[in-house]
């Protein structure tokens, strides 16, 4: 599904999917609202592999987004991303565990 995990926020809302975000390191997950997002960074912005801070207090991680329709969640990344994101988790868990967190 990497035609979803590339398509801009126009199109996932011509699709139908909606957009949730979910924080890897906190387990927060919450609705982002398309409607709101495309009116701030227009319908040709795209989600795929950013990464934005986590709201939840204390969490210093960041959230990463999905396309979801209806049962199906598709993560918005590439797999280059993906290693990218993951990489650098493992790196920031590292920092923690060294400073004693
Ligand atoms: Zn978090």
């Amino acid at each position: 599904m990497r035609e979803v995990a590339e398509a801009s926020l126009g199109r996932l809302r011509e699709w139908g999917w909606s957009v949730q975000w979910r924080c890897q390191a906190c387990g927060g997950l919450g609705r982002s609202d398309i409607d709101k997002l495309i009116a701030a960074k227009g319908e040709d912005y795209r989600l795929t592999d950013r990464g934005a801070p986590c709201r939840t207090p204390g969490c210093e991680w960041f959230v990463q987004f999905y396309a979801m329709l209806g049962m199906r969640r598709q993560s918005l990344r590439t797999p280059e991303g993906d290693s990218y994101w993951s990489d650098r988790y493992h790196a920031w868990k590292l920092k923690q565990y060294r400073n004693g967190r």
